[in-house]
């Protein structure tokens, strides 16, 4: 099995080393991952600039290794058209430091590099760990290693599938199981900071506290880490309204 494996935190990242030791096991392994960290840049791709690549030597993985000046959304097609000569069966993204649930997915940049995938139908997954400080990467390894042999042995629909992973920060001991779940929503308050530059003008800066609803329902995504599970959402990308669209 080929395996293209990006994300958004930059191809350094610590947890992009952690997915591509473990998805190793299940074949052989690509990296193609933006040179610089892109956490935020939704399924953004590079149109009026161009595109550099350069060949990378990742710690002592022995993968083929890209950095590319690029989203991860340009990483997996650039990879798909040039750089692996073989069909690629499955993309991985993350693991991303930080979680991506409910509405935040429209943002996040790693969940962009896994639908890409999706998009030019190949079976994609991406990864997030909840929290910035990631004390433990043990569970995430754990997590990455089942759902990967799962899907591998019990895949349940012939058609590409496309998930969301989110893995909590808690040891393996409180692990309590996998939950296939929905999109839940992650409200922002107080959004914007308004500060002072030394010269007295006014700057902003995103952050806010982020309010999830359901926080504790483990059939959503958001309430899901909240209770020691990892978080499996199955995405699409039809945005299209049903409910307005076949009103009668
Ligand atoms: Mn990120």
């Amino acid at each position: 099995m080929n395996i293209l494996v990006t994300n958004d935190d930059g191809i350094y990242s610590q947890g992009l080393k952690v997915l591509v030791e473990e998805a190793s096991a299940f074949g052989d392994v690509y990296v193609a991952a933006p040179t610089e960290e892109k956490s935020a840049c939704g399924h953004g791709i590079t149109v009026r600039s161009p595109i550099k690549i350069y060949k990378k030597t990742l710690y002592d993985l022995a993968v083929e290794s890209y950095g590319i000046e690029g989203t991860p959304a340009d990483c997996v097609k650039i990879a798909k058209q040039f750089l692996v000569d073989k069909n690629i069966d499955l993309v991985l993204s993350g693991v991303n430091r930080g979680a991506n649930l409910g509405t935040d997915i429209i943002y996040s940049g790693t969940v962009a590099g896994a639908t890409e995938g999706f998009i030019i139908g190949i079976d994609s997954i991406a990864f997030s760990i909840d929290g910035l400080n990631i004390t433990s990467y043990e569970l995430a390894r754990k997590a990455i290693n089942e759902i990967i042999s799962e899907k591998i042995l019990n895949k349940k629909t012939n058609k590409i599938v496309l998930y969301n992973v989110n893995i909590p920060n808690i040891p393996p001991e409180e692990f309590k199981g996998y939950k296939y779940t929905r999109l839940g929503q992650r409200i922002y308050n107080n959004e914007f900071l308004r500060r002072q530059d030394p010269w007295g003008n006014d700057y902003f800066w995103l952050g806010g506290d982020v309010v999830s609803i359901p926080e504790n329902d483990s059939n959503y995504d958001t309430g899901a880490i909240n209770n020691g599970f990892v978080s499996v959402t199955p995405l699409n990308v039809d945005l299209t309204n049903f409910e307005i669209l076949l009103k009668k």
